[in-house]
């Protein structure tokens, strides 16, 4: 059955500036939709710069206070919102599957997952440690200290619309900044839910904000440009983390980027087929392949090439494709027409330079955004799905023969976010992974984001990580204090 989410306790139609549910003095609406069927889910306040100003503001008169908490107050007030968050996992998940589209137990996952960074960085919060080091001159004492960076405004994307903005508000909270978060205009509901548990565990006003809108440049640039804000995290696309990057380069602010990723996935003639095709399903079609994380470019050796096509076709083709809501269905529709003109742009460059369809191909007629899920073969480098994150069910397979061709291959692009790849022999796995210029490397498996491990990209992926003990040091200025005349 499907739950009506805009009647759920957990939603407002507002956006939430210094603890209260307000609209500023934003005039216009702006509708989300739910991408399986095209319905109307809610209308927000269109928010803007102004708005975004007030959270600041709020946030600023906040952060002393906050940060002065003892680090044990805060852990167990980031304690009770990760309950809140187990507690309510399925209304979470509904609000996330009914915006976003993901099918229902993903969502679920999702909402656990996303709360698995707040319980971690309420564990993490009492652990910021300093150090002292041996002066050296027996006069002096050397110590640093670490100290939060104070108002970090965040940019989050739809693909993954609760665990994105946990995996920042989480460290950024636990070491005693105050946050003012936009999520994006297709996926706001979700952002919204979770600053109602905020409220609900306790978090002060003013040290959780959402802003909702759908001019993010006009709030990019607020965020970017308000000297009160000392930090930005953004998680999107390269495009506009370069833009944020400019923009904050005027007043030296620093930056957290979770950007665009060309994930190859490499299956070398001695790895356990089965277990590649396994690992390709979970990294190609999860969340129907849009996560910056997802397999674009698969690499097959040259003598495996074809049984790996044929046994990945054939798992392919028996996928449920469907409204999230449906009870087995394991691809939902893509965000938008946008997303879905992308993926269909890049199958029909695929196949007018030569590649062929082992299964799927096409978007499907009826409601909704879907693309059934799709293998191609002989995919070449000179074709748009070898340069460009496809974000959609597709994926193309590549032939190589060498471990040294497809080490430079795989390492031709601009991005450095994750990769895979699946062998049996040791040396070689340890080679391959030292070779392959990536913030994160899955072997043998298809599936490594946890909270406990840091989670980054390298070259035009990005900057900083999130997750692990790690993740905290973004939201952390060091001191360095040095005491004369001992
Ligand atoms: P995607 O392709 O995943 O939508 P984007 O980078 O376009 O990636 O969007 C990620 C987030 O950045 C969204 O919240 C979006 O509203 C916001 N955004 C888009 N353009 C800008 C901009 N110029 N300045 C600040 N934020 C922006």
């Amino acid at each position: 059955t499907k739950h009506v989410p805009f009647s759920s306790p957990l939603l407002r139609d507002a956006g939430y500036i210094n603890g209260a549910w307000t609209s500023g003095n934003a005039t216009g609406t702006f509708d989300v939709l739910n991408p399986a069927t095209g319905e109307l889910l809610a209308s927000l306040p269109d928010m803007g710069a102004a708005e975004t100003r007030s959270a600041i503001d709020a946030a600023h008169a906040a952060q002393p206070a906050w940060a002065a908490r003892p680090a044990k107050e805060r852990s167990v007030t980031l304690r009770k919102w990760f309950d809140l968050m187990v507690a309510n996992a399925d209304e979470l998940a509904a609000i996330l599957t009914a915006e976003m589209g993901k099918p229902f137990a993903e969502a679920r996952g999702e909402i656990l997952y996303a709360a698995a960074y707040i319980e971690w960085y309420a564990e993490e919060a009492k652990r910021i440690y300093g150090e002292t080091i041996p002066a050296p001159s027996n006069d002096k004492r050397m110590i640093v200290i670490k100290q939060p960076v104070g108002v970090v405004g965040t940019i989050t994307p739809w693909n993954f619309p609760a665990a994105m903005i946990a995996r920042k508000i989480a460290p950024a909270l636990a070491v005693g900044c105050t946050v003012v978060s936009k999520p994006a205009e297709q996926t706001p509901l979700t952002a919204i839910a979770l600053a109602v548990l905020a409220e609900q565990a306790g978090i002060p006003a003013g040290v959780f904000n959402v802003i909702v809108g759908t001019d993010g440049p006009a709030i990019g640039r607020e965020l970017c440009g308000n000297e009160k804000v000392r930090k930005i995290s953004f998680t999107g696309s390269t495009e506009v983390g370069r833009i944020l990057m400019r923009q904050c380069a005027d007043q030296i602010k620093k930056v957290s980027l979770e950007l665009g990723g060309n994930a190859p996935f490499i299956v070398f003639d001695d790895a356990d087929l089965d277990a590649a095709v396994e690992g390709a399903i979970a990294s190609k079609y999860r969340n129907a392949g849009q996560t910056c994380v997802c397999a674009n470019r698969l690499y097959i050796q040259s003598n495996v090439y074809d049984a790996f096509a044929a046994k990945l076709a054939a798992r392919v083709a028996a996928m449920s494709v469907g409204d999230g809501f449906t009870a087995g269905v394991e691809i939902g529709p893509l965000i938008d027409e946008q997303g879905l003109a992308k993926v269909e742009d890049h199958v029909g460059d695929a196949l007018a330079k030569g590649a062929k369809v082992l299964t799927g191909g096409k978007r499907i007629d009826g409601a909704g955004t879907f693309f059934a899920p799709t293998v191609l073969t002989g995919v070449t480098r000179g074709m748009t799905v070898a340069r460009e994150e496809t974000f959609g069910p597709v994926a193309p397979l590549f032939r190589f023969e060498t471990v040294e061709d497809v080490i430079a291959e795989a390492n031709d692009t601009e991005f450095g976010l994750a990769a895979y790849f699946y062998a049996g022999d040791l040396k070689k796995v340890w080679r391959v992974a030292e070779a392959l210029e990536y913030g994160m490397i899955g072997i043998n498996t298809g599936l490594m984001s946890s909270e406990t491990a840091p989670f980054g990209g390298i070259k035009q992926s990005g900057l900083g990580r999130e997750g692990s003990r790690h993740g905290a040091d973004d939201y952390l200025e060091m001191k360095y204090l040095c005491i004369g005349g001992v």
